[in-house]
């Protein structure tokens, strides 16, 4: 058996960051940014009143309450057109240009009009700067505003616009082609008939596609047909930047996507069986040249979802550029026992995983343990990281993978660090 960590680096070691392409803001959110953006000029370009009130020279208000003549009144996207002259004052609205020779705002709050409004009487004394919002205050010129590989979020994407961009250079955004194969698998149009099942994997993987933000296309089902598998292989590495088959990977299994991928792949593809439960076979390898990689997914419903969480969806956000791949890992303490049987494999429990009032995430299995079983998965929100053994202990502390997350930058830890700290980067015996 492979251990997990050896398997991912396998994997991610075959893949590729997706080129990049020129995007308008409206379709940037949520891409990965292929540039570093740096600021072409000041954010703000000038000085300007950050209330509504009155743009003074501090030091006429020293002596307050001081009476000032208003000589002008100066809106957002105005700019003031007579000099401050000392013992004056300007009406100023919130975003407007401030005077040159002023140095401070008073609130309209902290002021009394006064004759008919041509004069103003400044109630508090004004500190030099005071609700002035100065140029570059936000960010300067020549600053780097973000990196490549930042995650435009929609503050991200007015930043740009605050600086002038109408696109953004981001990585393009994998297109995942998604089959079924086996003889089970009933047409969804047709009755069941004996023997038959209905397919589950592939909208569940198409979803997961998508969720995950990346483009699905859908290859459809195929029974345990060699040409029939080949030809929807072909069609996926011309259409797409990666594919994901489920069925037909595992030991006993009729040997077609086998044969079919070993050849298509001109014998790259690796055959493995993996220190996990669920998901432990498992196929990877690359087409088309080397362009498509291909995910081989176990056919039993929770093994291809767990599959895709830890192999597939990480290799796919590093080709759409993301430096966070994985789902957040978090510590946790087990509710209840965990339970399981020595097996040299890492078990990946579908479990619920609630905040306490104490702030601790207490864990609990969603229902039945078994590959087949997808409601457990259905009810689940992470998956538990349970090492080989005899499980763990109510009240032990574990790791847990939140399935209901993106890998977000708040410093959870990444499955790989999870796993380093778990010492099981090597096979076990
Ligand atoms: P296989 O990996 O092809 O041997 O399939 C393992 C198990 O998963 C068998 O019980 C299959 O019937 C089931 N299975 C395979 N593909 C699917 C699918 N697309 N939807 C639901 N069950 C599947
Ligand atoms: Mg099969």
């Amino acid at each position: 058996m492979v251990p997990l960590a050896q398997a991912r680096r396998e994997v991610l070691g075959a893949v590729r960051v997706l080129p990049a392409e020129p995007v308008t803001l409206d379709e940037a959110v949520g891409r990965v940014s292929a540039q570093t953006v740096t600021a072409s000029g000041d954010i703000p370009p000038f000085a300007n009143s950050a209330m509504d009130g009155y743009a003074v020279r501090a030091s006429d208000t020293s002596g307050a309450p001081a009476v000032l003549e208003v000589v002008a009144e100066i809106m957002a996207g105005d700019v003031p057109r007579v000099p401050l002259g000392p013992g004056t004052a300007m009406r100023i609205m919130t975003g407007a240009s401030m005077p040159e020779e002023a140095d401070a705002v008073v609130p309209v709050e902290q002021t009394e009009v006064e004759k008919g409004r041509e004069r103003v009487r400044v109630l508090t004394v004004a500190q030099p700067g005071e609700f002035v919002r100065f140029p570059g205050d936000d960010i300067r010129a020549g600053e780097e505003v973000f990196y490549a590989s930042t995650v435009l979020t929609p503050a991200r994407i007015g930043v740009l616009s605050s600086l002038g961009m109408t696109e953004v250079v981001v990585h393009k955004v994998p297109r995942v082609g998604v089959l079924s194969t086996g003889d089970e698998l009933a047409d969804p149009t047709e009755p069941l008939f004996p023997g038959k099942i209905r397919d589950s994997n592939r909208p569940a993987l198409l979803a997961l596609v998508r969720q995950s933000g990346f483009t699905a296309v859908d290859l459809g089902t195929v029974g345990d047909d060699e040409d029939a598998i080949g030809a929807a292989m072909r069609l996926g590495a011309s259409c797409c930047d990666a594919v994901l088959t489920s069925g037909g990977v595992s030991v006993g299994d009729v040997d077609l996507v086998k044969v079919v991928l070993d050849e298509l792949s001109g014998g790259s593809m690796r055959w493995m069986q993996v220190a996990i439960k669920p998901a432990k076979p498992f196929a990877f390898g690359t087409i088309a040249d080397g362009r498509v990689p291909v995910f081989g997914l176990a056919g039993n419903p929770v093994s291809a979802v767990v599959g895709f969480e830890v192999f597939a969806r990480p290799a796919l956000r590093m080709m759409a550029g993301h430096l966070q791949r994985d789902r957040p890992v978090l510590r946790a303490v087990a509710a209840t026992d965990l339970r399981r049987r020595r097996d040299g494999k890492l078990h990946l429990m579908r479990v619920v995983v609630r905040q306490q009032d104490d702030g601790t995430m207490s864990v609990v299995p969603s229902g039945v343990q078994a590959s087949h079983m997808l409601n457990a998965l259905a009810e689940a929100n992470a998956l538990a990281l349970v090492p080989d053994g005899e499980g763990l202990r109510a009240g032990q502390r574990l790791e847990v993978m939140m399935l209901d997350s993106q890998a977000d930058e708040s410093g959870a830890r990444s499955l790989d660090d999870a796993l380093e700290a778990m010492k099981i980067l090597e096979a076990p015996a």
